[in-house]
């Protein structure tokens, strides 16, 4: 079984490293992609643990982008070459986690603000790796504020609720270009979660090089599924799919096999997302295209910005 969308202790999952390899092979995942969120630092370390037990680690991050207008597009990059993602990328996703750090700061007084004896001290404990709003809801929990993790969401932290502040966020179309030319395979996550219709957008998230989207994800249904696929199809996308576990962070929802078991992603999509890396899979033309919107994006972004 193969799974390519999990999270550890480094960004917002409970499961240590080591923990989520044990994990992967308790389930029957023989190939697990470790897609923490602006950090490598879980496939890092998951490295010594997966090669003594014989399973197969894919280096991924998940990246939060905005579109146009602002809209959050979660993206996936895949590093699928024995030597990873380049040094420049590595270096590029600091901003990412100083991006964070920044917002983590006026997040905790924006909860004060609503009356919250929360500290960034507090919320730190619960993490081990870099802070995210799951650590967040997890305090809230803990202090009795809300009665479930979800209840945090939907009241405080979501980005419609009362609590959500900003964070300085890359364009979906320089996480592409950045993915790409480390040597990545850029995938649209959760496609179920992009806002607005996803079918009308699609020609602008191609036109960036976006390369692939996730069709299957423990969120999607069998329907959302085939639209997925019939989309991939339509636009010449590569396939790719995981449960993203968060372990205890998000209850229910299993390596490998989703929610209640609604996922079943098929093993060959890695042997045809690795023939299209090995076989230089830019094409000139669409990587042309891709980095002329980049920089027509870029030049509009940066009228329309206010800080
Ligand atoms: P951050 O990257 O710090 O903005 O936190 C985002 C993470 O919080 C996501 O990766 C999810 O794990 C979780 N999350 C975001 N929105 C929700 C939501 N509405 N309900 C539950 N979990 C969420
Ligand atoms: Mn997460
Ligand atoms: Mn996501
Ligand atoms: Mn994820």
């Amino acid at each position: 079984m193969i799974d390519l969308h999990s999270h550890t202790t480094e960004s917002d999952g409970t499961f240590l490293p080591s923990a989520l390899i044990e994990e992967a092979l308790r389930v029957g995942v023989d190939t697990l992609g470790i897609t923490d969120h602006d950090t490598f630092a879980g496939y890092d370390k998951a490295i010594p643990y997966a090669r003594s037990a014989g399973l197969e680690l894919i280096c991924g991050i998940e990246l939060s982008t905005k579109l146009q207008g602002g809209r959050s597009v979660h993206l996936l990059g895949y590093f699928l070459g024995s030597e990873g993602p380049a040094p420049e990328f590595r270096e590029w996703i600091l901003d990412m986690q100083a991006a964070r750090h920044d917002r983590n700061i006026r997040l905790i007084a924006r909860l004060r603000e609503l009356g919250f004896d929360i500290t960034l001290e507090e919320v730190r404990a619960r993490g081990s790796g870099l802070i995210a709003r799951p650590h967040f809801a997890q305090v809230l929990l803990e202090k009795g504020y809300v009665r479930t993790l979800q209840q945090a969401f939907d009241q405080y932290l979501d980005e419609s609720a009362t609590g959500y502040v900003y964070r300085r966020e890359p364009l979906f179309a320089e996480g592409v270009e950045r993915i790409r030319s480390a040597g990545g395979i850029a995938s649209l996550a959760h496609p179920v979660r992009v806002p607005g219709n996803l079918r009308t957008l699609m020609p602008e998230l191609c036109a960036t090089g976006l390369n692939a989207i996730e069709v299957y994800h423990s969120d999607h249904s069998q329907a959302q599924t085939e639209l997925y696929l019939e989309l991939a199809e339509a636009y010449g996308l590569l396939i790719t799919g995981g449960s993203d576990f968060h372990g205890a962070a998000k209850p229910g929802l299993w390596l490998g096999t989703g929610r209640d078991g609604n996922l079943r992603i098929p093993g060959d999509l890695l042997e045809r997302l690795r023939v299209s890396q090995t076989s230089g899979r830019v094409s000139e033309t669409s990587a042309t295209a891709a980095t002329g919107f980049l920089f027509a994006v870029k030049k509009e972004d940066n009228l329309g910005a206010s800080d």
